[in-house]
């Protein structure tokens, strides 16, 4: 086929979406107006039309049209979809740009992106110069970097002092969200405009099952349930592709493994309803997934097969799938959480939202009518089922999101206008966490530190981390490990009992190498003998590591690189000197960031950690330091893991004597206090009082055993 057959084809079919029929109107309401809300089921052609129809419109020619993306994958496939829909090479005019992965140029004029990404082109140039257009897309997914962003727009379009600061013309915000929230979002940006876009949908009917009851919410035996219910609709519903929602990478592989088991052993002459079904394609759809395997999920299946997609939550709003009729739906989700017991955001596997079930549902009603089979009990769905999904900005630490908004000027953090507002003790757990990494100062200011902190797409304390190291002239320890820790993990799992010793005898042996008993060590010598091998790509496959991570974890070691020595030539930056051996020296670099997670040994080896919550933890079986035999007595961790016990892994040895001067600044400053620094500029008088208060509470420091 030639490549204008296929264009037509495709100029047709972006010709059958709902959004075609109101492309003028639309265009002219984003003239018309600052804020625009544009909602449309999902499937009906926003985010892969409108970009579209604003550059045909002329708009670029005052700049850029900029689409945010709550999720990386959607970023990169949407752009590629463009890009191809424009019959130009991905990277010129259609470009997309992910942390750590610009794929943009001088040409670029559509450029999608994470939201996250925005929000630091927002830190450098807060009037967004480069933008004519300024597209906020799947809102109602409610992301913490969209939810700034809109607070943030708001605040500088509706000042008119703001509007046209440092621009020559005005911005346009176009505001797309699945229909939920239109209403409350047009509320938000002072009653704006809403333009509906009038959707197709065929009813779906739904289904409830008996595998998930109200007690099984931590359960994760619903795997086999989804094989069995996706295995049941190939053989007894009539042709129609199969949408399966589980929550994460090695579900999906473990669900896709167990598929193809499963599928081989059907007889096509006797054990399927639907004669015309000769054949089932299983195909995988998760975040991590390289980008040319994704695309054949968009393909559709040849004649007589039927494709069954497992997915994340990705294919809810983000991705559309045609041609599904039948969804498989699990009720769970892989969501970011605040966990108090722990004080650190975790990855966890909870019961969806009904309003997400009900989205989920929707997928298998987008061209004809549709059936979802849920595996759950009804009585799950009324009592273990939120109405509603709770906004990440009001379960997620906001640490980072609090630097930014103060390196913009806002110092009022608690009254910055949200959409919905985060609980005050998450404003303050971010401002102290802050405090302690020398970020902030005690009046709530940034520090010089924190000046710097705030361009590294890294977590508060990692950054902490390798600034310190950078300042001691030691930055090569760091950065690697700041970017292996970035990165998907690296030590491949197999499934397999027999594989899964071999791979482990091979950690085993890597960790070895570095010492054995610092993992964060074990991450640097990975990235240095990968590196330094002829063969980096069979060195990875003969020591069971993933080659793909470790080759972004080059890519993002080289960026982050770049960003230092950057600051470096520009500012001037920290320098101190340190006598002491290396292993010393590296250690000691990670305590300044890690000193919020130090755990001291309770009994046996079960630790305590130091932060004020006093939490039982156990080291992670993955650790070097597993089965060590070695006395551990003081340790800091870069993660948890909460399943019935609190483990940690990427562990590492350190003396007490490291952290003896920093732990203090855990308890030193309490939320009442911050509270104060929270809401206005603190006078040098208040200062002074409540520095005194302040000292005359000081606790006596932990007593010096050990150390
Ligand atoms: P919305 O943003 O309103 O949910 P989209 O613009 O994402 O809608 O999708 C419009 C249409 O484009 C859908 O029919 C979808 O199947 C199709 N589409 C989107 N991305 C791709 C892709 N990468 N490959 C093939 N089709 C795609
Ligand atoms: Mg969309």
């Amino acid at each position: 086929m030639s490549k204008s057959t296929r264009w037509d084809s495709k100029e047709n079919e972006s010709k059958q979406l709902p959004i075609y029929r109101h492309k003028a109107k639309l265009v002219q309401a984003v003239k018309d107006s600052t804020f625009l809300v544009v909602t449309g089921e999902t499937g009906s052609g926003k985010t892969t039309q409108l970009p579209q129809y604003l550059h045909e419109a002329g708009i670029c020619k005052n700049g850029k049209i900029g689409i945010t993306q709550p999720r990386r994958v959607a970023a990169i496939t949407v752009a590629q979809r463009v890009a191809q829909e424009m019959q130009c090479t991905l990277g010129r005019e259609v470009g997309y740009q992910v942390r750590f992965d610009d794929c943009t140029s001088q040409d670029t004029v559509v450029k999608y992106m994470t939201d996250g990404c925005l929000l630091r082109e927002v830190l450098a140039d807060p009037v967004l110069s480069q933008y004519s257009v300024v597209i906020l897309d799947e809102v109602h997914e409610r992301s913490l970097s969209t939810d700034i962003l809109l607070g943030l727009l708001k605040k500088v379009l509706m000042d008119p002092a703001n509007a046209t600061k440092g621009r020559s013309f005005p911005l346009k915000v176009v505001v797309m969200s699945a229909t939920l929230e239109a209403d409350k979002l047009s509320a938000f940006l002072s009653n704006c405009p809403v333009f509906a876009i009038p959707g197709r949908t065929f009813p779906v009917t739904c289904t409830f099952g008996t595998a998930v009851g109200p007690k099984d919410t931590e359960s994760t035996g619903y795997v086999k349930e989804v094989v069995k219910m996706a295995l049941d609709v190939h053989t007894s519903e009539m042709a129609g592709d199969i949408l399966v929602f589980l929550t994460g990478q090695s579900e999906i592989e473990r669900a896709c493994d167990l598929l193809y088991e499963k599928a081989e052993t059907i007889d096509y002459r006797y054990d399927v309803q639907d004669q015309t079904v000769e054949g089932l394609l299983i195909l995988p759809l998760y975040g991590s997934m390289p980008t040319d395997q994704q695309r054949q999920i968009f393909q559709p299946p040849p004649s007589g097969i039927r494709k069954c997609v497992v997915a994340t939550n990705i294919a809810a709003t983000s991705l559309t799938i045609s041609g599904i009729k039948y969804i498989i739906d699990s009720g769970f989700v892989k969501q970011l959480n605040h966990n108090s017991r722990v004080g650190m955001d975790i990855l966890e596997v909870v019961p969806i939202s009904k309003s997400e079930a009900q989205q989920r549902a929707g997928r298998a009603g987008r061209t004809s009518a549709g059936k979802c089979f849920r595996i759950y009990t009804k009585e799950f769905w009324e009592k273990s089922m939120p109405e509603y999904t709770v906004p990440e900005i009001q379960r997620t630490s906001l640490t980072a999101v609090v630097l930014t908004l103060k390196c913009l000027g806002v110092h009022d953090v608690i009254r910055f206008p949200y959409l919905d507002c985060p609980e005050e003790r998450f404003i303050l757990g971010a401002l102290k966490q802050l405090y302690q990494f020398d970020a902030i100062d005690r009046r709530g200011k940034v520090t010089r530190l924190g000046e710097l902190m705030v361009e590294f797409p890294l977590h508060p304390g990692l950054t902490r981390a390798l600034l310190k190291a950078a300042s001691l002239g030691c930055e090569d320890l760091l950065l690697p490990v700041a970017a292996m820790l970035s990165v998907e993990n690296i030590f491949i799992r197999p499934g397999h009992p027999e594989k899964q010793k071999e791979a482990d005898k091979k950690h085993r042996a890597l960790a070895a190498k570095s010492g054995g008993t610092n993992d964060f060590a074990t991450l640097l010598s990975v990235f240095q003998l990968c590196k330094s091998s002829d063969r980096p790509s069979a060195w990875c496959k003969d020591h069971w590591i993933h080659w793909r991570a470790l080759k972004s974890a080059f890519s993002v070691e080289i960026q982050l690189k770049d960003i230092l020595h950057r600051l470096q030539q520009k500012r001037d930056f920290p320098v101190e000197k340190f006598d002491g051996n290396k292993s010393e020296l590296f250690r000691r670099c990670l305590c300044t960031g890690y000193f919020t997670n130090v755990a001291r040994r309770s009994v046996g080896k079960v630790f305590c950690t130091m932060d004020g919550n006093g939490s039982m933890v156990h080291i992670h079986p993955s650790s070097s330091l597993f089965d060590e035999e070695v006395e551990l007595n003081w340790i800091i961790f870069h993660d948890v893991l909460v399943t019935s016990r609190v483990y940690i892994r990427t562990v590492c040895p350190i003396r007490y004597d490291w952290v003896k001067d920093l732990l203090p600044k855990l308890h030193e400053v309490d939320a009442y206090e911050l509270s104060s620094v929270a809401r206005q500029e603190v006078t040098d008088e208040e200062m002074i009082k409540w520095e005194t208060r302040e000292a005359a509470k000081r606790q006596p420091e932990v007593s010096t055993e050990d150390i």
